[in-house]
């Protein structure tokens, strides 16, 4: 099996092959935590946890690295009135450090309830700062880069003087960006308006602030990703992602940055997911056509009909391919609902036990078991196309569905293939999580701590109360039963 990427500086799938055989060291752009993520964010975040999925069932060994952006990240070049957490810290009333606590904390929960895995390494830019400094430094004694009033500038001129070509990912010829710049704050200092910061001086109001060989300052956006991916997997490594927009100046920076440290480019395959739209828009949070996620599934937002659970979500959002965009919208999300409802209820089939009743050998449909799992292989491993490999997964739903009733047949020993192969791809790969399992779980965990708040009151002589415990929970059509290993429940 041989896995293909869509490499966007090539603009061409290409096969992967990776540093070090058998491993895979993945660097993804985290969130600028100065604020709530939205929906479309939480594409992006999905689109490579799926790609982290599908490479650990693939056999590779995963260095997956995603940073928490929790400094600089200014809208523009310019200085304090530009810096998101220092605006936000005005906004708010709380400390930058706050701010940063607040969103990360808020960015966790999002990504676990919609089932994303956690990355090997989550390194903050805060937290790197000596990191950033010391590449400053060896960028200023490499010469690609200048002090001036206590900013430092990354020399775009220079490095495409030394044969080097800043825009070979997003394809922009340098001379067409400088025609195309704005007069932005901080340019005076910059010998070029395409210049970018490494490193910003700190105005007096600016709280955010470090020491360094240049004074107090603060280090500039792209530097951070440099300084954490280089740290933790090397010079080169395989895999770079992030959003569509990251590609200019993020990713472009990016690669100046590390060829003009290394004198090799930072990544092997840059891969970069689409955006989620509504009303056909580019989901953001600057224009207001956005929604967050916890709006979308507790139903208190006004463009969905009804609340939709994560796993829903989930589930629609891989129906696109990563490189597609996404529209999101209320017949999408009620689609997806009857497709998830359709796929799990084929599981609990194929799950149960009296599946293994109508296995045989006379199998009657087109359904070829060995070639349909190559089908599904050929997708998952043509960069990631999880719609083509949902489509598939679709086929052995109509399968298992002939199966139980009794019109198609299929050997013990492929049987028992397709139950691993499918609940593989629906739980581990694309990471959804069955609704149903999920309610019993909770119902599990409350009826314990009334059990326990019961127990106490036994306790307690308060016996009074105990007995309301158990009789509202039979009224419920919940029994309880003392027994010797303690209480346990029954549901009528
Ligand atoms: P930020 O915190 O603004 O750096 O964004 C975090 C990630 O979300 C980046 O990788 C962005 O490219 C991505 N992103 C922003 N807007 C959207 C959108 N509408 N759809 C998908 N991804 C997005
Ligand atoms: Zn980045």
């Amino acid at each position: 099996m041989q896995l293909k990427i869509y490499n966007s500086l090539s603009g061409e799938k290409e096969i992967f092959k990776p540093i070090l055989e058998g491993n895979v060291g993945m660097y993804v752009c985290g969130p600028t935590v100065y604020s709530n993520v939205h929906l479309g964010n939480v594409r992006t975040f999905l689109s490579f946890d799926f790609i982290y999925r599908s490479l650990q069932h693939l056999g590779y060994k995963v260095r997956y690295v995603r940073n928490i952006t929790d400094a600089g990240h200014l809208t523009d070049d310019g200085d304090v009135n530009n810096d998101r957490f220092v605006k936000q810290t005005r906004l708010e009333k709380l400390e930058p450090m706050e701010i940063v606590q607040k969103y990360t904390v808020d960015f966790h929960k999002v990504l676990e309830m919609f089932n994303l895995l956690p990355p090997n390494i989550e390194p903050t830019a805060t937290g790197h700062i000596v990191e950033q400094i010391e590449l400053t430094q060896k960028l200023i004694e490499r010469g690609f880069a200048y002090e001036s009033n206590g900013s430092v500038y990354f020399d775009v001129l220079e490095y495409n003087r030394r044969g080097l070509n800043y825009g070979e990912l997003s394809k922009r010829n340098i001379e067409e960006l400088f025609a195309n710049t704005r007069d932005l704050d901080g340019q005076g200092e910059k010998k070029n308006p395409q210049d970018f910061a490494l490193w910003k001086k700190a105005s007096p109001a600016h709280i955010m602030r470090w020491n360094s060989p240049w004074g107090e300052g603060f280090p500039g956006w792209h530097l951070e990703c440099t300084a954490m991916s280089t740290k933790y997997l090397g010079e080169t490594f395989d895999i770079h992602g992030g959003g569509m927009d990251l590609k200019f100046p993020h990713h472009e920076c990016e690669i100046a940055q590390g060829k003009a440290c290394n004198d090799a480019a930072p990544v092997n395959y840059w891969m970069h997911a689409n955006m989620l739209t509504m009303n056909s828009q580019r989901m953001s949070k600057s224009t207001g056509n956005y929604i967050l996620p916890m709006q979308l599934v507790t139903g208190e937002n006004d463009f969905f009909e009804k609340p939709f659970h994560p796993s829903i979500v989930r589930f629609c959002f891989l129906q696109a391919h990563y490189r597609s965009v996404l529209d999101i919208s209320n017949d999408a999300m009620t689609a997806s609902e009857k497709g998830f409802i359709r796929l799990m209820e084929a599981l609990k089939i194929i799950n149960g036990e009296h599946i293994k009743e109508k296995t045989g050998n006379q199998g009657t449909s087109g359904f070829n078991y060995s070639e349909w799992k190559g089908k599904a292989y050929d997708a998952l491993t043509d960069d990631f196309n999880s719609p083509v490999l949902i489509a598939h997964l679709f086929e052995a739903v109509k399968f298992i569905f002939a199966l139980n009733d009794g019109k198609e047949t299929i050997s013990t020993e492929e049987l028992e293939d397709l139950k691993a192969t499918l609940n593989a791809f629906v739980f581990d790969v694309l990471g959804l999580q069955n609704i149903e399992e999920n309610n019993n779980e909770k119902l599990d965990q409350t009826l314990k701590v009334l059990i326990e708040l019961r127990n106490q009151a036994r306790k307690a002589k308060n016996f009074e109360l105990s007995d309301q415990i158990r009789d509202k929970l039979l009224a419920e059509g919940i029994e309880l039963k003392d027994g010797r290993e303690g209480t346990s429940y029954v549901l009528n």
